[in-house]
């Protein structure tokens, strides 16, 4: 009896309801406002001078390459224009020392032969006809930009944007750390060791993995609205979205095309509220905040995302451990044990230590609808090290990993709600009947039982957005945020070139039916 009221209890703690949420929603909306301002706020609001999403119908080859924690990929995409794509990529871990490496050069020239190779692999033809020609084609202006790959960069560290194709390092994070590289421009970087290799790739643009996500869902989504919002729920949660260049009021230092009226924004919205006037904060969030690497920042993130859903639970779990008067994990709840086996968790046990429960078993917990509890029975086993536990303790994991779980996706839905809030679109009589379209990937999202529904039911007791607005926001799963929507901004690149430079290079390519690239002028850059 004491452990049920003691979950009961805990589970309350975790309780966000209808209000806080909107509470939270007005919160967000200011914050959001305050950094299309200025900088330095909490969240940063940065623009990323792509100034339209793709609709469906652009065309062309593109390259992509992803420089993630872990892999770089390469990959070729050619837009088909009817929603669909075809795509061929390589994929290579990243050798360890280059992590470390004395200078940026020493990653980058790697990067670019991994380029070389895969060109060779799936393109030799181009790839040949071009070397040919910049042996023989000469000019006085020099060589002739053409027969050139426009390439999208994902780039998953924090950059400083000041361009479509420019953006230095801030600092490194996943283990990489090559202090050279600090405050240069990662995509001249690049382009620097391409050029080396004399490859005929330009680095279009520079991607993060929201805005990615953005291009990707919005080619992708049926019907000819634009998607809104491209959200990240995996081991962190980001998002970004399409703003009115009149509410970005903050200077931007690059060139970006004025004519769409449109500019996306990457919120960095895993920092919303750092000054916790909004968000909950349970003795759990704080024990989670007190022992993390960046105390005071990414306070939104830390209660949402895949990272650290399961450092909460650990913690709450670890509680219930230390309370002489509850009893879990130790035999004496149990009316069904196994008899004659006794619950064991090992002195290794995942529980015992920082980071030690992935937020995957949570998942587990909520699909388990077993009247025994089987499955998650045995993932208490075989992933945290705890031996024949009881129904009843299996119980009381699965109802608490529930409230954290609950509390997430009802906080996710204050960030999609405010985002559909801020664009208006529920209210456009134009739009009257058409879907709100948002594109999201991440683990969390994708894996987690019920995380959509969840967010659904809060998104509908949001005012201004209620039970019928919440109907017509469609969220789908978007997974090619760093292939085909890095494709589709350097296509974004591509046009924003033509029209700064007059220089006309896709029609000259479409003369030449020889080799591929860039598809010919029928290249559809944006939606407005
Ligand atoms: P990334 O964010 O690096 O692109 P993912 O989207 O796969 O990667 O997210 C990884 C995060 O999701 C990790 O924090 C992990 O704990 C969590 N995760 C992995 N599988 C699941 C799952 N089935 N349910 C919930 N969370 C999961
Ligand atoms: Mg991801």
């Amino acid at each position: 009896m004491a452990l049920e009221a003691e979950i009961q209890s805990i589970v309350q703690q975790f309780e966000y309801s209808d209000g806080d949420v909107n509470n939270a929603v007005k919160e967000f909306l200011r914050q959001m406002d305050e950094g299309l301002g200025k900088d330095g706020t909490s969240m940063s609001q940065i623009p990323t001078y792509v100034t339209g999403v793709p609709n469906g119908t652009e065309k062309g080859l593109y390259m992509a390459v992803d420089l993630g924690g872990t892999n770089f990929r390469v990959c070729s995409i050619q837009l088909l224009g009817n929603s669909t794509f075809t795509h061929t990529y390589n994929k290579v871990a990243i050798p360890k020392h280059l992590m470390v490496a004395k200078t940026a050069q020493e990653l980058f020239a790697f990067l670019a032969s991994e380029i070389k190779k895969f060109l060779e692999e799936h393109h030799s033809e181009d790839f040949e006809h071009h070397i040919r020609r910049r042996k023989t084609v000469s000019s006085p202006s020099g060589f002739r930009d053409e027969h050139i790959f426009r390439m999208g960069f994902t780039f998953s560290f924090p950059v400083k944007q000041v361009g479509i194709n420019k953006g230095t390092l801030i600092r490194w994070t996943k283990g990489f750390d090559i202090p050279d590289a600090i405050g240069k421009d990662v995509c001249a970087l690049l382009q620097a060791e391409i050029d080396k290799l004399h490859l005929p790739v330009k680095v279009a643009a520079l991607v993060n993995d929201t805005v990615g996500t953005l291009m990707a869902r919005s080619y992708a989504a049926p019907g000819k609205q634009g998607s809104v919002l491209g959200a990240i729920f995996g081991t962190g949660t980001n998002g970004a979205y399409v703003e009115k260049l009149s509410k970005l009021k903050k200077p931007l230092s690059g060139e970006y095309d004025q004519s769409t009226g449109e500019m996306v924004i990457n919120t960095e919205w895993g920092s919303f509220d750092n000054q916790l006037n909004v968000l909950p904060s349970t003795k759990w969030d704080v024990a989670l905040e007190k022992d993390s690497l960046n105390p005071g920042f990414q306070m939104y993130e830390k209660r949402v995302s895949g990272m650290f859903l399961g450092e909460i639970l650990r913690l709450a779990i670890i509680d219930l451990l230390n309370n002489p008067n509850v009893s879990l994990f130790k035999d004496e709840n149990s009316s069904s044990n196994d008899r004659g086996s006794v619950t064991i968790i090992a002195k290794d046990s995942g529980l015992y230590k920082q980071w030690g429960l992935d937020t995957a078993i949570m998942s587990t917990a909520e699909l388990d609808q077993d009247a025994e509890l089987a499955g998650l029975r045995q993932a208490l086993e075989n992933t945290l090290d705890v031996y024949a536990p009881a129904y009843e303790d299996a119980m009381a994991f699965k109802k608490i990993a529930h409230a954290i779980g609950r509390r997430a996706a009802r906080l996710s839905a204050v960030a999609i709600g405010a985002i559909v809030l801020q664009t208006g679109k529920l209210d456009d009589p134009e739009l009257k009947d058409e879907p709100i379209d948002v594109g999201v990937d991440g683990s969390l999202v994708e894996h987690y039982p019920g995380f959509r529904p969840m967010i659904y039911e809060a998104l509908s007791v949001i005012d201004g957005i209620g039970e019928e607005g919440a109907k017509r926001i469609r969220i789908g799963l978007t997974q090619d945020g760093s292939g085909v929507g890095a494709a589709l901004i350097a296509l974004v690149a591509a046009g924003m070139e033509k029209s700064a430079s007059g220089a006309d290079y896709l029609s000259e390519r479409s003369s030449d039916n020889k080799a591929p690239g860039p598809a010919a002028g029928d290249d559809k850059t944006t939606t407005g």
